[in-house]
């Protein structure tokens, strides 16, 4: 079923009416009709199955016929700190993710970190990739993004986790180690970039407490590295049964 994410307030009533994007979507791209049902959900982890009432490109109403809870979140809480990349590589890390299920992704400025952070505020490209990869992947919330942080700020709010890792590919502990029985319930995660991370940088997460963690004997991409290392932790989490 197509899902979409709307206000938490406009899912609060029982009849709901989405505009804009999502109407044209619903209408023209899906060729959706009244009678037609839909998922919506709130990205706070509340779902309604919907029926299509009228349809027009402008606006689209619907009736909820049930509500319930999305049960496609994951326990283990994940915050991905992935170095600033250039913005494909980013995005692709971005989207990713956020199908794996991370709870949040705050980019760092590693010292080889190549892209420049754009001023100010999280860019709202970044915002709708998460948004559309919440709605395919059938997660029910909205992961948390925040602006670019560099990398002592990081190491930082890392180590507020039950488990903060920095992966290096200068080698460190093993994940499965790490991972280990008591399961932690949060886990923060640094990865670096296209030049990979000084050992310095690594030192420096190690001074924070953060644990360097191997991903393994091959050099990953600095994507494929964050995107990986979610990976792997959900499957140590027992996450993928
Ligand atoms: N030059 C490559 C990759 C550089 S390594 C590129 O073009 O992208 C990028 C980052 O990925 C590293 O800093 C590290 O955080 C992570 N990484 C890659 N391979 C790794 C490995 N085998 N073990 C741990 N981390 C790794």
């Amino acid at each position: 079923m197509q899902r979409f994410l709307v206000d938490r307030a406009a899912l609060a009533t029982d009849t709901v009416t989405v505009e804009g994007p999502q109407a044209r979507q619903i209408a023209l791209v899906l060729r959706m009709r009244a009678g037609d049902e839909v998922t919506l959900c709130d990205g706070e982890g509340a779902e309604a199955v919907c029926r299509l009432a009228s349809v027009t490109h402008q606006r689209v109403t619907m009736q909820v016929l049930s509500r319930n809870a999305n049960a496609a979140e994951a326990a283990l809480r994940i915050h991905l700190y992935p170095a600033l990349v250039r913005a494909p590589r980013l995005e692709l890390v971005l989207q990713k993710a956020t199908e794996l299920g991370v709870a949040a992704i705050t980019p760092v400025l590693c010292r080889r970190s190549v892209a420049r952070p754009a001023a100010g505020e999280v860019p709202s490209r970044w915002r709708s990739i998460v948004r559309e990869a919440v709605e395919q992947s059938g997660r029910g919330r909205l992961p948390e993004l925040a602006a670019v942080v560099d990398f002592p700020t990081a190491c930082g709010e890392a180590t507020r986790a039950d488990l903060a890792l920095c992966c290096s590919e200068h080698g460190g502990e093993a994940l499965r180690d790490l991972m280990a029985p008591p399961v932690p319930r949060t886990l923060a995660v640094i990865t670096g970039p296209e030049g990979g991370l000084e050992e310095e940088e690594v030192a420096e997460a190690r001074r924070h407490g953060l644990h360097a963690v191997t991903l393994g004997p091959r050099i990953l991409r600095a994507e494929t590295a964050a995107i990986a290392v979610c990976a792997a932790a959900y499957c140590l989490a027992g996450e993928w049964g």
